[in-house]
């Protein structure tokens, strides 16, 4: 009889404006946990879903169906990782079903409880086999440094506290930051517990996964990442949820991963973007490692050069303890900052007619270079721009190369003579003459690195010159061949985007160069500062790792503005000084930490139906926002206002209180579900979908359907990181 069957919620990949309740209920033949996999039926289909805790209200509405089936093999995913998931859902604004079903390898939800089962029996007995062969021996462990005994020791005696909490590790490229990494992780180990350690972008950092690999070698280490095949992502998350792997590696999403003895949480350049997610649920990987550690009673160690703004702050409130590597290993000395100041420049060198190509370099890092060269040692010189020019220009009618679909000019890209709109991703050839006036002189304005590049190959005949950025990275294996060249010291001069300021060891490099810093400096985004700092030290951390040379070691910027505190705290890198002056603005201007802020997004065919729709959700928060303390703001358009056509505008709102703020937007969110209902779009064009629409989709964002005029996106981000 039906209604003597026990009945289950099941959480399904729904978002929460489909008109669903977040969660359904099913019939079982048996009582099931909560966090085992199963399949249901869903509408006409069989879908994935997991088996959740009921909630309070959560009744079974008339008829229920039975689950299909249930996935046996795989182990309850626990209480720690529901709890995740709920808060996670919870705190980013999603529905449960959409994070915890879109946080799982895709494959796991593919797959049918005997392909699983399959895949699960196959792991076990491969990882049987595992370190009996025992190939290479584990590198052996150098003998700490002063300053990394002590933040050892302090690791210790937190994993071994009953409330480990979070620590930062604040110590410059080359201080030893990744030596105390692998000693946490080897502690947990050794306690026969996980570690898992995060890193911005994996393929970025070979040398760190290397290092883990080695230290670790016999111990069974996996990686999770976006960059995996859907069987090995499948495979390296069945190995953490069976506990069989001992350490996993990877990024942002891997803080999802459930690891049933999780002892240590490491994340490494906590300061770094590639933590948010900037779709679908606008998570920050972090955040929640930090939440998570603080769930599981494990400890979180956050590591960084130049740690983001809200950890500095929350280490000098105490609530982070604070550990510091202040010297470079091997007394390699910092390199030295050296200004170049353009406005002192003659105009001639300078470039200032478009005519004429601009010289790349100021001639002191001309000859800087030279010297670098003649005595055999590398440089890196660091421009934030690719393809050849930001711009064609005519010199005749003074036509400029836009992109027809988006706010912002076509870039020139010279080795294959397009015109490649970077937003939307319409690439054409470059007209032969000039689309306004038929002037054949169209000529590039401006300089990205495949210009750069030219221009020092002009200047420097003999030396040997590579560049990286995503367009010369772009074939598989270019990245690994360039950097392999670099390490070989097979080059003399690397130029490249911010893709070579990071992460990379490279050991010979004694000479940096950033070509237009300043470009970032006068931006509205208020933490566009704290990202060029941290850049240009990373940068900076490039130069002089070996000490042998690091005594000459430097890093030149070319500005025109080099008494602007931001250089000034780089020169004495400081980044304690350049902290508290960015606090202090901070607090007085009311923004994060001091403050905590969710931006409402809406895309549309129109500004002007963008904007209605913004007006008519901030109508609907002002009585919520009153009583709970928390600012709208009026909606402005987006720093670059139209892509593929869709017009971007944003809202802001703001609270000095991060409960209320949550409270508040539980309240209104589904109130503006109501309201984009109301409009009659096709619901499955709703959430998350804002900004995506140009960037996942390129050109075929740009052919616009008539579907597709009436349609607006929203989405929420909670605690955006660029506004
Ligand atoms: P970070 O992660 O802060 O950039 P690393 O841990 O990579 O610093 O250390 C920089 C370099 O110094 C690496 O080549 C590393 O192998 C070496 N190193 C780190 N700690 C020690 C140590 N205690 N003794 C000798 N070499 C070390
Ligand atoms: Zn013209
Ligand atoms: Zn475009």
């Amino acid at each position: 009889m039906a209604d003597a069957d026990p009945t289950v919620r099941v959480l399904v990949d729904a978002p929460r404006h489909a008109g669903l309740t977040p969660s359904l209920t099913y019939r079982s033949q048996c009582p099931l946990d909560a966090g085992l996999l199963v399949r249901v039926p869903f509408g006409r289909r069989e879908v994935a879903g997991l088996t959740w805790s009921t909630a309070a209200g959560d009744e079974a509405p008339g008829e229920l169906r039975a689950i299909a089936e249930v996935c046996e093999a795989l182990p309850s995913l626990g209480p720690d990782w529901c709890a995740l998931v709920d808060f996670a859902a919870s705190y980013y604004q999603r529905s449960v079903g959409e994070i915890a079903l879109a946080v799982l390898p895709p494959e796991l939800r593919r797959l049918g409880r005997d392909a699983v089962a399959d895949r699960i029996r196959r792991l076990h007995r491969a990882s049987s086999t595992l370190g009996k062969d025992a190939a290479t021996p584990p590198d052996a462990e150098p003998a700490l440094t002063r300053d990394q005994a002590d933040a050892t020791a302090a690791i210790a005696a937190a994993m071994a506290s009953e409330v480990p909490g979070t620590t930062l590790l604040h110590g410059v490229t080359g201080s030893g930051k990744t030596e105390v990494y692998l000693r946490a992780a080897g502690l947990a180990l050794a306690a026969g517990r996980q570690a898992l350690v995060l890193v911005p972008e994996i393929n970025l950092t070979p040398q760190l996964i290397d290092r883990f690999t080695r230290r670790f070698a016999g111990r069974r280490i996996v990686a999770l990442h976006s960059g995996l095949t859907p069987a090995q992502r499948l495979r390296s998350w069945l190995a953490a949820q069976l506990g069989l792997a001992d350490l996993v590696l990877g990024t942002r999403l891997a803080v999802f991963a459930p690891l049933p003895r999780l002892g240590v949480v490491i994340v490494d350049e906590e300061h770094d973007a590639s933590y948010k997610q900037q779709e679908g649920a606008r998570y920050s990987a972090r955040d929640l490692a930090v939440w998570r550690g603080r769930r599981e009673g494990v400890l979180v160690v956050l590591g960084s050069a130049t740690p983001s703004l809200e950890t500095w702050q929350r280490a000098e409130l105490g609530r982070y303890r604070r550990l510091a590597l202040p010297e470079r290993i091997g007394g390699a000395a910092w390199p030295a900052i050296r200004l170049v100041d353009m406005g002192r420049l003659p105009k001639a060198t300078i470039g200032l007619r478009a005519s004429a190509p601009p010289p790349a370099l100021a001639p002191q890092i001309v000859a800087a270079l030279h010297e670098r060269i003649a005595r055999g040692e590398q440089s890196l010189v660091f421009l934030n721009r690719r393809g050849y020019a930001p711009v064609l220009q005519c010199g005749e009618c003074g036509w400029l190369s836009g992109c027809p679909h988006c706010s912002a000019w076509r870039v020139f890209h010279k080795q294959d003579r397009t015109l490649r709109c970077h937003h939307c991703g319409l690439a054409e050839a470059v007209p032969r003459a000039c689309p306004d006036c038929g002037n054949p002189d169209i000529a590039p304005v401006g300089r990205g690195t495949e210009r750069l590049e030219e221009q020092l190959t002009a200047l420097f005949p003999q030396a040997r010159i590579a560049r990286i950025d995503a367009d010369s990275t772009r074939r598989k294996g270019a990245l690994e061949a360039t950097l392999g060249a670099v390490h070989a010291g097979e080059v003399d001069i690397l130029v490249g985007t911010q893709m070579v300021a990071k992460g990379h060891d490279f050991r010979r490099i004694s000479l940096v160069a950033a070509v237009n810093p300043d470009a970032s400096l006068f931006s509205s985004d208020f933490r566009a500062p704290e990202r060029l700092f941290a850049l240009l030290m990373q940068a900076a951390g490039r130069a002089g790792r070996d000490a042998a040379s690091g005594s000459a070691s430097e890093m030149w910027l070319q500005t025109w503005h080099p008494t602007h505190p931001l250089y000034q705290a780089l020169g004495r890198h400081d980044y304690a000084a350049f902290a508290a002056s960015q606090l202090k603005e901070r607090e007085s201007a009311g923004l994060p930490p001091f403050s905590h802020l969710a931006v409402l997004r809406a895309d549309a065919r129109t500004v002007e139906a963008a904007r209605a729709f913004l007006d008519a959700a901030a109508a609907l928060a002002r009585p919520l926002a009153e009583s709970a303390g928390v600012m709208i703001y009026a909606p402005v358009p987006l720093d670059i206002a139209r892509v593929a056509d869709v017009e971007r505008m944003q809202m802001l709102v703001e609270s000095a209180s991060r409960q209320q703020l949550q409270a508040m937007l539980r309240a209104w969110l589904p109130q503006i579900d109501a309201l984009h209902l109301a409009r009659g779009d096709a619901p499955d064009a709703a959430r998350g979908g804002a900004a995506e629409a140009g960037r996942g989709n390129r050109t075929e964002a740009a052919r616009s359907s008539s579907a597709q005029r009436r349609v607006l996106r929203w989405a929420i981000d909670v605690d955006p990181l660029t506004i």
